[in-house]
């Protein structure tokens, strides 16, 4: 049984310029919940004092980078999908205990059904870095029937140690160039883009008719997107999937659904 959260909060380090408490902000107002969700710059060095706080106050809230797998690492109980990610962007209290859970999943795959309609076909998935994001990009995946992931990633280590974790459904590529080979969505899960204007992939690279999905996001479209979609590429960034784990981390708070219009409404 979740313990009523007294507070919510947003964990990382530095988050000062961070759209989430935006959007559950909206949601919170749209249910008529007299809290408020913060984002809280957390010291890498003061992680444990701050979780011993927030178990004391039955706080809940979200993850973000530096912080994910650190947190799972500190959990009592992990649901299955934060398991198998390994990394937390959700918690909450019960019986004072920490949970996790990984809502970046659910974001993932609803971006990825609303951008390419079905799944009906196996996906070929061109996935760029090898960090949180992508991690749970490849648990999405394992949910597509049949999906392939061709993984890229700058420093080869940390791919293997990744595309060894998710064996019937990874694959490592040497180079950018092999992991587009033939693939119908081109995803980029690094930070490329995020405070410029430049490209994870150059445009005229792109596989004839593939789907691209930017986990990037910004308060306007990312370059990339635009460029792609301008080229006549189906094309997403990461806002779709920000709203998507808000609304699905909302739901495990407070077992309701959350407002995604007001949400929505609070980006623009
Ligand atoms: P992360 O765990 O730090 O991993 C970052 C990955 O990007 C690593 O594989 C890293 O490669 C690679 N990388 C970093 N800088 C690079 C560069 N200049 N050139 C090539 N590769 C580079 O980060 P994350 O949590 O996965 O987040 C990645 C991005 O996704 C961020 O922009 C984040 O905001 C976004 N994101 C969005 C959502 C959403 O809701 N839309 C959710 C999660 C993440 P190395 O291993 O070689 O260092």
């Amino acid at each position: 049984m979740i313990d009523p959260p007294s507070r919510l909060l947003l964990l990382g380090h530095p988050v000062a310029h961070s759209i989430s408490p935006r959007i559950q902000n909206a949601a919170l107002r749209s249910a008529r919940l007299s809290l408020a969700y913060e984002a809280r710059d957390v010291e890498p060095g003061a992680l444990d004092s701050v979780l011993r706080e927030l178990a004391a106050e039955r706080a809940a809230g979200n993850v973000t980078i530096p912080f994910k797998e650190l947190v799972a690492a500190r959990c009592v109980t992990l649901t299955p999908l934060a398991r198998r990610v390994g990394a937390v962007n959700t918690f909450w209290h019960e019986g004072g205990l920490l949970v996790g859970d990984n809502t970046d999943v659910g974001g993932v795959d609803a971006t990825v059904r609303a951008l390419l309609g079905d799944l009906h076909r196996p996906v070929r998935v061109a996935l760029l870095g090898a960090g949180g994001g992508a991690a749970a990009v490849l648990a999405a995946a394992e949910g597509w029937g049949g999906a392939h992931v061709a993984l890229y990633n700058r420093h080869m280590p940390r791919a293997r140690q990744l595309a060894l974790r998710f064996p019937g459904t990874c694959t490592i590529a040497s180079s950018i160039a092999e992991a587009m080979d033939g693939a119908t969505l081109v995803v980029n899960a690094t930070p490329i883009g995020m405070n410029d204007a430049s490209l994870p992939v150059e445009i005229e690279r792109l596989p004839h008719g593939a789907a691209v999905f930017d986990l990037v996001y910004r308060a306007s479209e990312t370059a990339w997107v635009t460029r792609a979609r301008a080229a006549g590429h189906r094309a997403a960034d990461g806002l779709g999937m920000l709203v998507e784990q808000g609304a699905l981390a909302f739901a495990r708070w407070f077992g309701m659904q959350a407002d995604r219009d007001a949400m929505w409404r609070a980006l623009s």
